[in-house]
Parts: structure tokens; sequence; C-alpha cells
């Protein structure tokens, strides 16, 4: 079924289970990333960007607005995501801009580390960081979640943007700028995710304490917080198998949103145009209305 408002699928979606990471290629219905929508105006002309999670979801919506509006662009993915990274490359580079992706896993600290200064070395420079790689798998109850899901949910969604902003910083001049992607779970957790609600206030507080830092070195750090969106990560694991079909129809606007309806705020974080604004977290849910 279709809506009318900007003719996205509308709930039931179909039911289907991928294995984490998953692919976005195999989704369906795929998402919209804004791959034929996405129309920039030189937003982010000659600014040089690193995206964790640049392959799908969020992540590679942001990677194709960034470069259409300007920026040359590196992202980040897992090894098994090469096929969808390879589209957001192709992607960048159709747009007149540098591309490349750097697979590996950002729990490792040495990882984040090389991550930081091959981008660097690669864009000849780094203006901008998304931190915005992550793990998302709902288990019901506290006693059937692991310390192994518990340790791996912490070090992608906190520890990794902690190594990244950090070794960032020995490469980033004022006018720099650091976004994060928290989600409503930081204010409004579900039952089923309590290790990754809990990385999500983290992601806030990270946000809004290293904006205080960074204020003094002309540096801004924003977060933006994300409803339901229609992304890998909800169809391997993220939520139960069966609330998928209704994922997002609670929401005032009755679905789920796409990738592309977020990736404007990205770009307007990003961009000199926002040069005061810091400490930010900026929500995206469908009409709740979180925070
Ligand atoms: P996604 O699956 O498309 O993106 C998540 C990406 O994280 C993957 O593509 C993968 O490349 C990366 N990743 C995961 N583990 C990694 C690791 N160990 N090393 C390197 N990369 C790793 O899904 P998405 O929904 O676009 O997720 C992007 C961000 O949005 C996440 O931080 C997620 O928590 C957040 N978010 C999503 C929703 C939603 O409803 N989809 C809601 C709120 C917040
Ligand atoms: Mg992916």
């Amino acid at each position: 079924m279709q809506h009318d408002q900007l003719h996205y699928s509308m709930p039931p979606y179909p039911q289907q289970r991928q294995p984490e990471p998953g692919l976005a290629g195999k989704m369906s219905p795929r998402p919209d990333h804004g791959e034929t929508s996405y129309q920039g105006s030189g937003r982010l002309a000659g600014s040089k960007a690193l995206i964790t999670g640049g392959d799908s979801g969020i992540g590679r919506a942001v990677a194709i607005a960034f470069a259409r509006e300007g920026a040359d662009v590196v992202i980040n993915y897992l090894p098994d995501e090469q096929q969808d990274a390879d589209e957001v490359i192709a992607l960048i580079r159709d747009a007149g801009q540098k591309g490349y992706g750097i697979a590996g896993d950002l729990r490792d600290e040495a990882f984040c580390q090389l991550l930081i200064e091959e981008a660097h070395r690669c864009l000849g420079g780094l203006d901008i960081l998304i931190n915005n790689a992550g793990k998302q798998q709902f288990v019901e109850s506290i006693l059937d979640l692991s310390t192994e899901q518990f340790d791996a949910t912490f070090k992608t969604n906190v520890y990794a943007m902690f190594w990244l902003s950090k070794y960032a910083l020995n490469v980033m001049e004022p006018g720099a700028s650091i976004i994060t992607t928290a989600s409503v779970q930081a204010y409004a957790p579900s039952a089923g995710l309590l290790d990754y609600a809990q990385t999500k206030a983290c992601n806030v507080a990270f946000t809004k304490a290293l904006a205080k830092q960074l204020g003094p070195k002309g540096i801004r750090v924003n977060a933006v917080a994300p409803g339901p969106y229609w992304t890998p990560l909800q169809v391997c694991g993220g939520q139960p198998q069966e609330s998928l079909p209704h994922f997002g129809a609670d929401s005032p606007l009755g679905r789920a949103g796409q990738p592309a309806e977020i990736a404007p705020l990205y770009v307007t974080l990003a961009s000199k145009a926002c040069s005061y604004t810091s400490g930010q977290v900026w929500c995206s849910d469908g009409g709740t209305g979180t925070l």
C-alpha cells in the first residue's frame, strides 16, 4: 500500500530476516537512501567527511547527500557489507566527488586509529566525522542478555565513537564538526533493547560533554536521534520478528521513515551555516515528539 505523503510504502511490511549486519540490497521493500531524489546545492562544498556505517541505511543516505552537496567522502563498514559499500562508493563518484571505502571492525581501537589516519590521507584532510555505525539486537529478558552481546553493543556504539573522535582531533582544525547518531531509545527505552538503549543514552551525554570540551577549539559536536527507520539493522534482529510488519505504524505518520528523510538533518548540522549550533540533539521520529 502507498501513502500519498511522498509515496512511501505503508505497513504492513513483508516478513524478512537477515543475519547481522545484513544488506540493504536484500531488503524488501528496498530502503530509499535518496539515490534518485537527493539534490544538492553546494552546502558542503570542499568538505572532507568520514561516515561510519556508510554502506547502508542512514549512513548511506548521509553519504549520498554529502557527496551531492560537494563533499569528498570515506565510508567505513564491515567486510561482509562490501556489496552495499560498492554501490555507495559508485554513487559518491557519480556525484563528481572523491569516494573511498575502508572496511574494518570498529570494536578494535587500533583499527579506529588507522581508519582516521587513512581517511585523512585519502581525503587530504578531515572536516566532518559522522559516528553512525551501530549494533542493535532485541532480547526480551535481561536473563537472556549475554555478556558477549552487552560487550559488543557497547564496543560498537560507545567505545568506537570515543576512539574515533579522540584520534580525529589529531587532524581536525577549527570549523570541523562531529555528528553522532543517537536514538529515541536514549529517552524512551524499549524493554527488549536494554543494552542498546543504554548505549544511545551514552551517545547523548557524550555529544553534550564533548561539545563543551571542543567549543573553545572551534569544533562543533551534535547528535541526530532517529525514531523508526527502515534499515538493515531492524531486519537483522533489531526488532522481534513479529513486530517487523508494523514497524513505525504507531507513529503519527503511520509508517517507518526512509533513510533519505533523515539525511538533510546531518547536512544542516554539518554545514557552516549552523556555525553556532553545538551540543544539540535533533530528533526525527515521524511525529511522536519524543524530544
Ligand atoms: P544499518 O544496519 O544500515 O547501519 C548500521 C551500520 O553499522 C552497518 O551498516 C555496519 O556497517 C555498521 N557496523 C555495525 N557494527 C560494526 C562494527 N563492529 N564495525 C564497523 N561497522 C559496524 O542501520 P541504520 O539503522 O542505518 O543504523 C545507523 C545508526 O542509526 C545506528 O547507530 C543505529 O543505532 C541508529 N538508529 C537507527 C534507527 C532505526 O530505526 N533504523 C533508530 C535509531 C537509531
Ligand atoms: Mg550495512
